[in-house]
Parts: C-alpha cells; structure tokens; sequence
C-alpha cells in the first residue's frame, strides 16, 4: 500500500454533518504494529449522544426515509456498496493501521464482503414479505387481515475492534434495508473507519440516517443503551460486556440482538485428509492473530494421530511470517494493545502452570521496523483438557490448544462443553459423519473442511452465551423490523360480529 493519510482529527458525524465534541476533547488512535498515533477523534459525552439520537429520531419520525418503496431502497444500498467500493483503498488503509488487521486480509475479504453485503441486502430488500395478507377464517368471523412489518426506528450499533469496519456494516446495512436510522458507537482502539463508512454513506441517505459518537463505552455506549428514544441494540463484543448491556436494555424493554465471544472446537476426524486439516485448522485459529470471536481455538485430535497432527501444526505454524500488517508479506500482525498481549501472556503463563505442554511459540516478538508494536508468536499447546482455564475461557490471541480424544462421541461431548456456542468444525472425508457432527454441535455455524467461511446470504451468531439474534442473511432483516397485524372486519352490522354477543344480551337489534 502507498497511499498516505496523515494524521487528522477525526470529529464526531452527526446528522450528515461532522461536528467537534461539546467538551472539546479528543483521544488518540494508536496503530498497534508501531504504536504510533494515527489520529485523533472526538470523545462524546452526553451532550453529544442526546444531539446524535435526537438527528436519528427526527430522520425517523420526519423524514420519508422509513416509507421508501424497497426498489427504491435497494438502489441506495447498492450505491452504498458502489460508494464503499471506491473508497476502498483509504478504507483498507485506514482499517490496517488501526486494528492490525493485515492488508491481505482487509483488501482481499473485508472490504469486498462489504461492498456485497449491501448488494445482497438490495437483492434481500427487494423480495422481502412487508405486508402478508392471511387467508380469511371462519374464527374470529369474516375479516380482511395483513401482517406488516415496519421499521423499528433508531438503532443503536456498538461495535468491536477486531474487524470494525465489516462488522458495523453487518449492523448497518440491514438496520437501513428496512428503513431505520442508527447512532453507532465504534470501539475507541479502531473508529476511524466507522466514521468515514458514515460519509460515505450520508452520500446517499437523508441528514440524520446515520451517525457515529465515539468514545468510552461505559460512558457513551451506556448513554445509548439506557436512552428511551433508542428503540433497538445491535451489540457486537464481549460475553462480559454484552451481559451487562442486557441488563441495562431491559431498563426500557429494548429489543436487543447480541453477538459474542467463542471458544470454538475445531474436530479432525480420523479420516481427515490432513494436508488440508492442518492448514485448515492453523487458519481457522491464527488469522488476525486469534482476534476473531469464531476462531476454532480448542482442536480435538483422536489419539492415532495426535503426533503426526502436531508436528505437522508445529512445522506449519514456524513458517508464519510477522510483521507490518500493511506489509503484503506479512502473514500475522499484531495484537490490538498492549494490555492484549499482556492479558494472552499472561493465559500462556497459567496454561504452563496448569499443566499443559508448550509446544511452539509462547512469546512475544520484536518486529524490525515495529519495534513498539504488539507481536506474539503463533503459540501451539498440547496436553490441553477442555477444563483448564486456556480451553474455557475466551483469549482472544493467537493461542491453539490441542486436546485429544478417543472416540468422536468424546469429542463431541467435549466440544459443546463451553458456555460458548459460536462455531464449529470438523475435518473429515465421509459425508455422514459430518453431517452427523453438524447436528450434535451446538454452534451457529459449523464448518466442514473449512473455517472462517461466513457468507452475506446466511446468518450468523450465537448458541448459549455467544448471543442473541443472527447476522447476515435474509433473517437479519427480520431483526430490524416489527411485527403489525391489521385487522379489517368484513361484517358491516354490529349484531353479526362474533363478538356482539360477548358484550351484549339483546341480540334482537335492527
Ligand atoms: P468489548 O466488549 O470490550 O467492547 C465492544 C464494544 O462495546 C466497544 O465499542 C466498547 O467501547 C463497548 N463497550 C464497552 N463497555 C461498554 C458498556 N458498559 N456499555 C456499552 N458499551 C460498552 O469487546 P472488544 O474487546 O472490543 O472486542 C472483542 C470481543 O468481541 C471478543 O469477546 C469477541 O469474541 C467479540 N466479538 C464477537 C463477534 C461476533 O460476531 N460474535 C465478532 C467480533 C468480536
């Protein structure tokens, strides 16, 4: 990449506009690989909060944006998609020196993913039932009835940092296919590209559609949840923090979809064709350095081949090249922040402790020309049980533990032992068994032969505690939507109606 932003103040976007802070007040964005600030951007407080809800709700309640005929819509969010595709280079950029993310990665997936997801969503938008007429029963009585569904109207985003820029359109994308208006709050280590995502895409929608308040979570974040005027939260980040805000939304009622942490079980089956489970599996866990809520850390290997799968995974994993993220070379980048790499060392130290066996990596790791960037080795452990701390708890680092097993029942029965529910996999040649592993794993997806494969016209989220609702795919929309029955009597004298004589002794009316 040769393309130079320098570094800028980045103010809050709020009704098509950008706007400073009330306060004043700015924090710095670091980029994770040299630590170096990148910008800087505003840090909302209330004041700012209320005047970015208030732009939302007034883009609802006033503007025609919520009536748009969907053929009409699917035209905006295919120029979104178009708009997002020519910004693409400051996008990619933007996101690689703020989350880390390699820009192989950003360049050759996220960004593309984003600009389909919005085609897809004009596609969805376009078929999608808004009004259901049902058939005329004889109970209640003769009747014309629909079912519509209508916007939900403001929408809160609160996203995370490890893909920001595809996640919130994940949010986004459906939250304005039906018709919402949304205030997003971006993760304070990666807002950048959420706010310039928000120009472009104020491009092509009403003053007030969108709009970006960054700061604290506690503090803006809250602001947003407990807000009345806030109809829905779209809450993507951690089972910790998605608790709470579940907590907090249950204040006003508010419907809330949310999209958590994993601690996904990756199973090779016996019959696996390893040259493709190995490579298969290191993807699945070391991509973005293990900072992706679906990686498949806890891979269960059978007995038989637990030797030849770790040297395989050990000798594999030691040609993994880090580096500079915006380095087309680079395999693995770094970790988010200082206190992430700290809090993975500090799991790779109780894994030791506990009892499992280091096999690879275990460090972290000075990169020429990076020198104050947050780099760990690729790091591999084998005699993992699914009870230590390592193979229970979310790490978010690139961490594998190798846990083996004897028969598939075991490691089926060890997979869905986690309060997470995420992912899955399993890497096999016979049909049946797949198929027989994908109905008993309790994940949202399940991957076989693959990982990390999430499509915009399938949705995902979470079993048990990696959240509620889905995201992606035509049930997406689903979610930003509720549900109204219309209710048109077909009997035009009162003394007919099935209820009259509910109420009412003297049926003798004339
Ligand atoms: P986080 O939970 O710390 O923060 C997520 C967002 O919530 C940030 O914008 C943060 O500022 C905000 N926030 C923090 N405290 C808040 C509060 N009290 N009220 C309201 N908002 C608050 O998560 P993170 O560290 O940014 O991201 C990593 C986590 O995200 C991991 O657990 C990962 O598994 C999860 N994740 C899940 C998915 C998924 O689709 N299921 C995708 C990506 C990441």
């Amino acid at each position: 990449m040769t393309v130079q932003v320098e570094v800028q103040t980045f103010p809050l976007f709020i009704n098509g506009e950008w706007q400073q802070a009330k306060s004043g007040e700015t924090f710095e964005v670091f980029n994770p690989a040299t630590g170096n600030v990148v910008a800087r951007v505003a840090r909302a407080g209330e004041e700012d909060v209320e005047l970015a809800i208030k732009a939302a709700r007034d883009a609802f309640d006033k503007t025609d944006w919520k009536n748009m005929k969907p053929k009409e819509r699917a035209k905006v969010l295919n120029a979104i998609g178009h708009g997002i595709a020519e910004h693409a280079e400051e996008l990619v950029y933007l996101e690689t020196i703020s989350s880390g993310g390699t820009v192989r990665r950003v360049s050759s997936n996220d960004v593309l993913q984003m600009v389909d997801l919005f085609n897809t969503m004009a596609k969805f938008v376009k078929e999608y039932p808004f009004s259901e007429t049902l058939p005329s029963p004889p109970f209640p009585g003769p009747a014309h009835n629909f079912i519509w569904r209508e916007p939900i109207g403001v929408c809160a985003a609160i996203t995370p940092w490890n893909m920001p820029m595809l996640i919130a359109t994940w949010k986004i994308a459906p939250a304005l296919a039906m018709g919402n208006t949304g205030v997003i709050k971006p993760a304070s280590f990666t807002p950048l590209t959420t706010l310039k995502l928000a120009e472009i895409i104020s491009k092509f929608v009403p003053p007030g559609v969108i709009n970006v308040v960054t700061g604290p979570g506690a503090e803006v974040g809250e602001a947003l949840v407990r807000h009345p005027k806030v109809d829905k939260v779209a809450f993507t980040g951690s089972t910790e923090v998605g608790r709470s805000i579940m907590a907090l939304a249950a204040g006003t009622i508010k419907n809330t979809t949310l999209e958590l942490g994993g601690k996904s079980p990756n199973i090779i089956l016996e019959d696996a064709d390893l040259d493709i489970a190995v490579p298969g599996s290191l993807f699945g866990v070391f991509l973005h350095s293990g900072q992706l809520c679906e990686s498949g850390t806890r891979l269960f290997v059978p007995d038989k081949l637990h030797d030849e799968i770790v040297d395989r995974l050990v000798s594999l994993t030691k040609t993994l090249k880090p580096g500079n993220p915006l380095d087309l070379a680079t395999d693995v980048g770094p970790v988010i922040s200082k206190k992430q790499k700290e809090s993975i060392l500090a799991y790779i130290e109780d894994a030791k402790r506990d009892g499992a066996t280091l096999v690879c990596g275990g460090n972290e790791i000075t990169v020429e020309g990076c020198e104050n960037g947050h780099f760990i080795e690729p790091t591999i452990f084998t005699n993992v049980t699914n009870d230590m701390k390592i193979a229970r708890e979310e790490i978010f680092g690139p961490v594998l533990s190798v846990i083996r097993y004897s028969n598939i029942d075991e490691a089926i029965e060890m997979a869905n032992d986690t309060i997470y529910g995420l992912a899955a996999g399993v890497w096999t040649r016979d049909v049946n068994k797949a198929y027989d592993a994908a109905r008993k794993l309790q994940a949202g997806v399940v991957w076989i032969n693959d990982w990390h494969m999430l499509r915009n016209d399938a949705p995902f989220g979470g079993y048990k505690q990696s959240g509620i609702g889905r995201e992606m795919g035509r049930h997406s929309l689903d979610a930003y939507t509720q549900l109204k029955h219309v209710h048109t009597s077909m009997v035009p004298e009162a003394h007919r109606k099935t209820w009259y004589q509910l109420l009412f002794s003297n049926t003798n009316q004339s």
